[in-house]
């Protein structure tokens, strides 16, 4: 999802506004900014666009989108970035703001490759921060990742006939193997107890279904060389251990996040989100935080309601710019009258 094949010097330009983090909120809120005609950058620490929606979980259906019944979590992130992409958004991808420069009236963000980016005002919309899969923790891991290794799936059909181990007993490891059942050989629930976080619906079907369960198994030791053959899966109760035959392993026991950078540029953060007010002004005067991020008294962890906070934090931005600028902008649908 890659649209805009600006040279970098432009994209370094000073703008109106800068967003950081690509997801479903940011992507609204760079889309926003530029229905009000202001000039916007989109920094996102990962390669692609979408956020949650891309890097977690990509293949999960969203029922609680306003007029879609269910949309694919990958299909919504190219909607939004379709939609942002008509105002051509400076877009400055695998770089993560690290440090914040007060200029005055300006500000500089200077990301973790050294790039110094000056912008008028910032929306900070980096949900949980940075994330990172919880790992096995297991020797020889990261060599296999991607090689037999998978924390959560990008892409389906890389398990087409394969024996799958799924490790978790959440919501994520339940509907990965009710999701790739029709195309995995085989599928094995691997999980260190036999109690579940995952919803009771979800493990009853699971248990209804070929998916085998192993419980009260922990993986010990991954075997092959190139690729994954199998695992030495060990016994939380007997401590016996014994040896699994797989292909591949599709790990979902969690991600860790940190706010990292950002905790240091004087925000008042709460609990890993950053407190804002009913304008979602963060306590540095010009920089705003929406989505995820956004800590207020009534939140609610929505990409529904997310959105709506970007299209504020947008207005606002525009009146600290504009002063004569109205805070309601009328409604997108009269610009066709
Ligand atoms: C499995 C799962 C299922 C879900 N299902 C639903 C659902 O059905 N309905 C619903 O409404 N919500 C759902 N959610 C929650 C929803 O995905 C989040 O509310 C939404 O993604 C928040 O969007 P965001 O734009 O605030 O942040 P995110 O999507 O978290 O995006 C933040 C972005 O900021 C980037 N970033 C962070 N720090 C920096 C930095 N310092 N510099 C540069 N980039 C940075 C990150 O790389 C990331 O791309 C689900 C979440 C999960 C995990």
């Amino acid at each position: 999802m890659r649209f805009n094949a600006e040279p970098l010097e432009l994209r370094m330009s000073k703008v109106d506004v800068t967003v950081i983090g690509g997801g479903p909120c940011g992507l609204f809120a760079a889309f926003y900014a530029g229905l009000r005609g202001m000039s916007v950058r989109i920094i996102d620490s990962l390669p692609e666009l979408g956020g949650q929606l891309t890097a977690l979980y990509p293949e999960k259906y969203i029922y609680d989108m306003p007029g879609f019944p269910k949309v694919l979590a990958k299909d919504l992130a190219k909607a939004l970035v379709e939609q942002v992409s008509q105002y051509h958004p400076k877009l400055v991808l695998e770089n993560t703001a690290q440090a914040l420069v007060n200029n005055g009236n300006t500000y500089t963000i200077i990301t973790d490759k050294g790039l110094e980016l000056e912008t008028n005002t910032i929306i900070i919309s980096a949900g949980p921060g940075a994330f990172q899969p919880t790992k096995i923790g297991v020797e020889r891991e990261d060599s296999l990742v991607g090689k037999g290794i998978h924390y959560g799936v990008r892409d389906r059909s890389v398990f087409t006939g394969r024996k799958l181990a799924i490790v978790g007993g959440g919501d994520s490891a339940f509907d990965w193997c009710m999701d790739l059942e029709d195309i995995a050989e085989t599928i094995t629930l691997i999980h260190r107890r036999d109690g579940f976080k995952a919803h009771e619906d979800s493990v009853q079907k699971v248990k209804n279904s070929s998916v085998e369960m192993k419980l009260f198994y922990v993986v010990k030791e991954l075997h092959g060389v190139d690729h994954l053959t199998g695992l030495t899966l060990e016994n939380t109760q007997t401590k016996e251990t014994e040896h699994f035959e797989c292909d591949e392993i599709c790990v979902n026991i969690g991600f860790k996040s940190s706010l990292g950078p950002l905790k240091e540029w004087g925000l008042e953060i709460e609990k890993n989100q950053i407190k804002v007010n009913d304008r979602f002004e963060t306590n540095i005067p010009r920089v705003f935080a929406v989505g995820d991020v956004a800590s207020y008294g009534t939140k609610l962890k929505l990409i529904a309601t997310g959105v709506g906070e970007a299209a504020t934090a947008v207005c606002y931005a525009k009146t600290y710019l504009e002063p004569e600028a109205k805070f309601f902008p009328g409604h997108s649908s009269d610009r066709d009258a």
